[in-house]
């Protein structure tokens, strides 16, 4: 967890579809790791029902339920309100684009609905928030005290969780594995792409972005039969994410910091 004490450093971060799976835990681990950023804000699309966050919220006075549901545009800019209320002039340093769908297709069965639907949720939405919380990451990276040639999560950063199934160059030869969903494959390849253009298009203001892998998880979307337990697997994405600097900028890494073919 070495990296990890660096988020001491953060003074925001936000994590969207915190209800439950990797993002509850990515909440859960900022909270009570010993290296809790200043804000912790936790977006899911019905405060109302997510009642394990509501339990560490009670907890932790730094976490902060907010609405959002990814794929729709009012409430992206609604978030971005209560966001910019609540972090004012300090901006916020980091975003994690956690929330995606997996709608189960392969070749025979995928349909125009499935493809779009994954697309929406997976690659537009991390897009369109980006753009949204922009002016909040930049006022966050013009703040920074460590000069402005540096980048990490003490400035400003953008977290795209993206998938190795997103990888061309893995889903070939032996590398290949079984998984033939088409909608999520695809629309995880899309947020690769995404990572990599906001990637520079975000250099000069000095905001990091990077997609990473959080490996495969016993989550609702990764089930049972996963290796990983939610802890072990935002164990490690929580100290790569906290030592992220300039070289990682536009990389696609995995749960160890390792980079991934893209
Ligand atoms: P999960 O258990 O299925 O949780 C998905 C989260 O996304 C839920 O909080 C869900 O909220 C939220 N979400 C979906 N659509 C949303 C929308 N329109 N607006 C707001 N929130 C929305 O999945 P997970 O395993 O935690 O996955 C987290 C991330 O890791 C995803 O990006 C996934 O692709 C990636 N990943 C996971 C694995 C794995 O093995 N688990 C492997 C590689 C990559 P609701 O409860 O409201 O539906």
């Amino acid at each position: 967890m070495k990296g990890a004490a660096n988020l001491k450093k953060c003074g925001s971060v936000l994590v969207t579809g915190a209800n439950r799976g990797l993002g509850l835990q990515l909440v859960d681990s900022l909270a009570n790791g010993g290296f809790s950023p200043g804000k912790i804000i936790a977006t899911t699309r019905d405060p109302a029902s997510a009642l394990k966050l509501q339990e560490l919220a009670e907890r932790h006075c730094n976490i902060h339920i907010t609405s959002l549901d990814v794929v729709s545009h009012e409430s992206i800019q609604k978030c971005v309100e209560e966001v910019g209320q609540l972090v004012q002039e300090e901006g916020l340093n980091c975003l994690i684009n956690n929330a995606a769908i997996n709608v189960e297709a392969n070749f025979h069965t995928v349909t125009p609905e499935t493809m779009i639907k994954n697309y929406h949720t997976n690659a537009v939405a991390p897009l369109m928030i980006t753009q949204a919380f922009l002016p909040l990451l930049k006022n966050a990276a013009s703040r920074s005290e460590c000069g402005t040639m540096t980048m990490g999560i003490h400035r400003a950063a953008v977290i795209n969780v993206s998938s190795r199934l997103g990888s061309i160059e893995l889903n070939w030869g032996e590398k290949a594995n079984g998984f033939k969903w088409y909608p999520y494959r695809i629309s995880k390849c899309a947020l690769n792409m995404v990572s990599r253009c906001m990637a520079r298009e975000l250099e000069p203001d000095g905001i990091l972005c990077l997609a990473v892998h959080p490996g495969w998880v016993r989550t609702d979307m990764g089930g049972p039969q996963a290796p990983l337990s939610p802890e072990e697997s935002v164990s490690s994405l929580l100290s790569v994410i906290g030592g992220l600097s300039k070289k990682d900028h536009g990389s696609f890494l995995n749960y160890k910091g390792e980079p991934l073919p893209w």
